[in-house]
């Protein structure tokens, strides 16, 4: 099958393509060119499948010939190595808790899928591919799990000094083996910057086969379609109208959710959840797409003011507005709501969540109220709690119990290189050190 951009002013091109250069170079986004339903007996038996089989389903009706069946599945075995659990507050009010992954966020999923993929299409190459990636966070220690470890790639994550948690940063410069970290003495912006940079320049681009990881690659967004299946598959009463309840900022959870809905999942609605950054939930009420500069909020996974799979919910209804607010309704919160969202969780169901779940949860209690019928909602939960320890802990005056896991990161030693923001610094390290 084949990819074309949002902006149809580039030709399609093969999911290998789509993949390697991540961007289509008329700036829109890669889309596959046909989304098709899965077969009746495969949701006649969805309960009855591992998540593995179940995804490899899922991913060779949307991939289909580009990848060979035998390594889909092993890119699939070597993705889902965890689960995507669903715990019912109440009968109606459900948690698809997507954080039992390495980096304890939902973008492992998507993050290790890409690696695998990528991988593959490298294989036969003979060449080594290098990654680099600008993080202030979390998509680096989702990327650089992600491709710890996968053959004929490296990665060099560049990220801000003193401007990640302590947390984040040991999930991406205690790895080692094919991922380097580079604190570089400047601010996020000055990382992207290096990246862009670096992509423009001749003489690497002469020397190396550098690509980037960044958070619209189609390859990140397959994979998170396979939950909404799961969390589907988990439900008791399964008869009941369905909704999924998105905490969103980029909103490419939302559009996975999309595809599973065209793949014939029985979705009744989305129910988008923003904090303030409130761009899309404005859109469905007005019609009016307007990116905004970013507001900073407790759940700053969240904190975009342009999101950019717009474009690509925008091509998936064809632009019809109507059509998008029958499959979506939008909700927004500020920062005491979350926290009160949090308190109030924690007092009725005795379970925690993360300032992201938290807006979740709000929009499904309101959204609930106005529907006022029986019904399912999924709320996605993207993070663990502890990832967000202050937070958390200060809004419920209670300590909050740190997994084994996250804390083996904490305890595993630091390996980074400080480097000033200069381009001639950044590129001297690379032509020195890079392998081909
Ligand atoms: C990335 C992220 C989000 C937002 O997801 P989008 O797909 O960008 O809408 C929400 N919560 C957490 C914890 C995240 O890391």
């Amino acid at each position: 099958m084949n990819y074309y951009s949002t902006k149809h002013q580039t030709p399609a091109v093969s999911l290998k393509e789509a993949v390697i250069q991540g961007l289509p170079s008329d700036n829109g986004l890669f889309m596959p060119e046909h989304i098709k339903s899965l077969p009746k007996s495969f949701f006649n038996n969805i309960s009855e499948l591992s998540f593995a089989d179940m995804a490899f389903e899922v991913a060779n009706t949307l991939i289909g010939e580009d990848i060979d069946t035998h390594k889909l599945r092993e890119i699939i075995d070597k993705t889902i190595t965890f689960e995507a659990e669903l715990k019912s507050l109440d009968p109606q009010s459900h948690v698809l808790e997507l954080f039992h992954g390495p980096t304890f966020a939902f973008k492992d999923f998507g993050a290790r899928f890409m690696a695998n993929t990528m991988s593959y299409f490298v294989e036969n190459s003979g060449k080594q591919l290098h990654i680099l990636v600008a993080t202030s966070g979390d998509t680096g220690s989702a990327v650089a799990n992600g491709f710890l470890g996968v053959p004929n790639i490296s990665v060099t994550v560049l990220y801000p000094k003193g401007k990640v948690s302590l947390i984040q940063e040991k999930q991406f410069t205690t790895l080692g083996q094919n991922i380097t970290a580079l604190e570089i003495d400047g601010t996020f912006d000055d990382c992207q910057s290096l990246v862009k940079q670096a992509f423009m320049d001749s003489d690497i681009q002469k020397t190396f086969f550098v690509s980037s990881a960044n958070s619209i690659n189609i390859a990140r967004l397959i994979p998170q379609s396979f939950y909404y299946f799961r969390a589907y598959a988990q439900l008791k009463n399964k008869d009941l109208p369905l909704f999924f309840v998105i905490p969103s900022g980029n909103f490419g959870n939302l559009t996975a959710g999309i595809f599973a809905k065209k793949m014939g999942l029985p979705i009744s609605k989305f129910i988008a959840a923003t904090n303030l950054n409130k761009i899309i939930p404005d859109f469905l009420k007005t019609g009016n797409f307007e990116p905004k500069p970013s507001v900073q909020t407790i759940s700053n996974a969240m904190d975009v003011g342009n999101p950019s799979n717009f474009a690509r919910i925008a091509d998936l209804y064809a632009n019809d507005l109507a059509a998008i607010q029958t499959d979506m309704k939008g909700y927004f919160y500020d920062d005491q709501q979350t926290q009160n969202a949090m308190i109030d969780c924690k007092k009725r169901y005795d379970y925690i969540l993360d300032p992201h779940g938290a807006i979740g949860y709000l929009a499904w209690k309101d959204f609930e109220k106005e529907f006022a019928k029986p019904a399912n909602g999924i709320i996605l939960e993207t993070a663990h709690p502890a990832k967000f320890l202050e937070v958390v802990e200060q809004t419920l005056n209670e300590k909050v119990e740190i997994p084994a896991r996250l804390l083996e990161f904490m305890e595993k030693p630091t390996k980074k290189i400080l480097l000033s923001k200069e381009f001639a610094v950044f590129k001297d390290f690379l032509m020195n050190n890079l392998k081909n």
